[in-house]
Formats: structure tokens, sequence, C-alpha cells
């Protein structure tokens, strides 16, 4: 039996004149992450995608879990292709829903004509469709406020379309449509989550880590890449930039009083972030702080953080409380990854009392005498740059 992905837009279908540089996102997006997967024909009407395996073989569930992870989707169907014939459409439901049928104890159909041309009206067609139903499973009944499965028609100007409902699609905008960020990715559980959130609303996340061997292992560094190669699946291909730190981290110890450590590190991050998102093209950065969460979250931080910051600081889990935040992070699939313990180069040089109250001047003042700015440009020169593709096709520049 022919079978077809449907794929419904979510909120881009209420964009006006834009409505079609979204849809022509959402295409490439999709048409991107189903390269290796098979060869598909693909149209659209309706606010509908229509995917069309070109060959029987190929893994529908696969298409759909890959499906299930690109923004701008409301909901997917997996449906079966009917005539536009009562008769066929009957058929074909008992058929291609029979093991569905047979194992549930009620239904209801619901169908939606939006071809008018169609000469039964959507009552009509649920009343017949139904009463061949219970015919065919004697043992089902019919139930039309909760029933355990629900077989929807939808007859459009393309076809007629049969299937059991919808799965729910990832929301959000497609990527490409909103820009670029540069997302500040630790090991930790916070700032993939971050990078979701902001890569939902159609932005495209390039990501930067700061490392500092030999006081962090390339066992740290390996665990970010994870991290960076599970977010593709959301996320699309992730630029990941590498920044050496060591130096930066000693200078500071050696320079510096001890209480500033957390924020002059914070702010040296932000400023080699900012040089780093230049050359990208990205114009805001995304960090996993949570306001209050550790001694450098809290609001005199951040405010002594961002006082070096000339581009947007979005921190999409301000507001969030850490079960939350782990919410996500096992719908993500990244949790698992980020509770591995190895360490961060923020929590080697934590200082035993950390400002909770920094006042700016002093931290200025700090910064000043540390001497930094050339540490900070060698540090740019030496990052390192590896692409993650969606795919896992990884590849060194
Ligand atoms: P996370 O769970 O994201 O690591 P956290 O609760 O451990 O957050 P911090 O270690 O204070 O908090 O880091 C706050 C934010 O700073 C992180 O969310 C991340 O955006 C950024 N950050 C921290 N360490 C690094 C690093 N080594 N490289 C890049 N960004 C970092
Ligand atoms: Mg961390």
């Amino acid at each position: 039996m022919k079978e077809i992905i449907l794929v419904k837009f979510g909120e881009m279908a209420l964009k006006g004149q834009n409505k079609s540089s979204f849809e022509d996102a959402l295409f490439r997006q999709i048409k991107y992450r189903l390269k290796n997967i098979g060869n598909f024909r693909y149209s659209s009407a309706q606010s509908t995608i229509y995917i069309e395996p070109l060959e029987e073989s190929t893994d529908l569930d696969e298409v759909i879990t890959i499906l299930s992870k690109v923004f701008g989707i409301a909901s997917i169907c997996r449906a079966c292709v009917c005539e536009k014939d009562f008769a066929d459409i009957q058929a074909r439901t008992l058929a291609y829903l029979r093991e569905q049928l047979e194992d549930a104890d009620s239904f209801k159909i619901e169908a939606k004509r939006a071809d008018k041309k169609f000469p039964m009206k959507s009552p009509e067609i649920c009343r017949e469709l139904g009463s061949a139903v219970c015919e065919a499973f004697p043992e089902l009944t019919v139930d039309v406020h909760n029933p355990e499965m629900t077989i929807i028609v939808e007859i459009r100007d393309t076809g007629a379309y049969v299937h059991a409902g919808r799965i729910k699609g990832a929301g959000g905008l497609p990527l490409g449509t909103s820009g670029k960020a540069m997302l500040l990715l630790s090991g930790g559980i916070d700032s993939p989550v971050a990078g979701y959130m902001i890569a939902k609303r159609g932005v495209i996340i390039s990501a930067i880590h700061f490392v500092s061997p030999p006081y962090t292992s390339e066992r740290a560094r390996l665990k970010v890449e994870q991290l960076c190669e599970k977010m593709t699946d959301y996320c699309g291909d992730i630029k990941f930039y590498c920044v050496p730190f060591t130096e930066i981290q000693e200078q500071l110890r050696r320079r510096c009083p001890e209480e500033f450590f957390t924020i002059l590190m914070r702010r040296i991050m932000m400023i080699i972030a900012q040089e780093i998102a230049k050359k990208e093209n990205a114009i805001a950065l995304v960090t996993g702080e949570s306001i209050g969460q550790v001694a450098s979250q809290t609001l005199p931080a951040m405010v002594c953080t961002d006082a070096v910051c000339h581009m947007p600081v979005f921190r999409p889990m301000i507001g969030m409380d850490k079960t939350e935040i782990i919410e996500i992070a096992r719908k993500i699939d990244t949790f698992d990854i980020s509770i591995q313990p190895y360490e961060d180069c923020c929590t080697v040089f934590t200082p035993r009392h950390p400002k909770i109250r920094p006042q700016l001047d002093a931290i200025e003042a700090a910064q000043e005498a540390g001497d930094f700015s050339e540490m900070i440009a060698k540090a740019v020169a030496d990052t390192e740059l590896k692409v993650f593709r969606v795919n896992n096709h990884n590849s060194y520049l």
C-alpha cells in the first residue's frame, strides 16, 4: 500500500508576506535531514508538505524520528494514499489500519473534506466508514469522546489520505529564519538546553567552548563534542570553536584577587566569544545561566559580565528551576552526556569565597591590572574549529 508523510506547518502558517521564505527554509531543512535516508518526491499545498518515498524499502519510522526534531513542524502524519473514491477509502482503511484496529477497544472517525468537490460530506463519510469498521471488527465500539483510536480521513485537492492520528512536531520556526548566535557551551546540563531553545526560534547556533589543559582533560573536551553532535539532531549543523584558556586562567591566578576569579573569567569568555561571533556573522551570545544558580549567576554578577558585551546575551533558562531544565535536557537526550563526571575550566579555578555582589569598578580595575589583551588575542588566534553535521559527518577545518 502506498504511504505518504504529511508535514503540517507550525506557527509559520500564520506568517503573512514572509510565509514563502519560512516555507523555503523548512523545505531546505527537511530535504537536508532526509538526504541519506532515501529518495522522496516533495510537494506542498494548504500549509502541508507532502513527502512521498520513491522506494518501498524506505524506513518511514526513521523518517518520522528525524522529522520530529525539525523546527517549524507542528505535526506529522504517516498516511495511506487512497483514490478519491469512498469504496477505495473504505477498503484501504480496513487493510491499512488492521493491526491497530484489532488491538483497540474503541474508536472514532474524523473526516476533513478540504476538497468540496468530493460528493460525500464529512458527517456522511464518518457514518459510512464507521459502520464499515464496526462490521469488520465487531468487538470495537464507537466512542466519540474518549476513543482509544482515532481514524482520520483527509480529502484534499491532492488526494485522499487515511491515518491514525498526528505525531507532535518540534514546533518553533525553521532553522535559518532568524539569523545566527554563538552559544557558550560547557559540558553541563544547562547550556545545551539553552542552545536548543534559541535554535527552536529559527536561530542557527555556533558553539564555543573553553578548555584549560592540562587542568581539564581531553576526555572533558570529548564530552562537549559529544553534546554538540547530539545537539545537531535539533539544531542542524554546528560549528564548534574550541578556545585554549589555560594561559589566561594561569594569569588570572597570578595577578588577580581570588574572589574575582570567576567573574573575570566569565568576562574574558564573553570578550573572546564576541570576537569569534563577529567572524561568524553571529549577532548575539547565548548562555545557560539561570538567576542565582551559582555565584557567577547572581544578578550583580551578570551585570558585571554584561558590561563587556556589545552584543545581546540571551539566557533562555534565566527564570527556570534546575528540575525544569533537566526535563528538557532529557527530552533532547543531552542529559546522560551532561552528567558524565568530567571537570570544566570554570570548576578547576573556582575561588573558595567568590564575590556574590561584585562592584563593577573593582572588577574593571582588576581586569586592567591583569593585562589580558595580548593573551586574549592569542587565544582567539589559536582557537580550533570543528564542524558537527547532522548525519554524523564531522569534519575538521
Ligand atoms: P551548564 O550546566 O550550562 O554548564 P552551570 O550551571 O554549570 O551551567 P556555569 O558553570 O556557571 O553554570 O556556567 C554558566 C554558563 O557559562 C554556561 O551555561 C555556559 O553557557 C557558560 N560556560 C561555562 N563554562 C564554559 C566553558 N568551559 N566553555 C564555554 N562556555 C562555558
Ligand atoms: Mg558548567
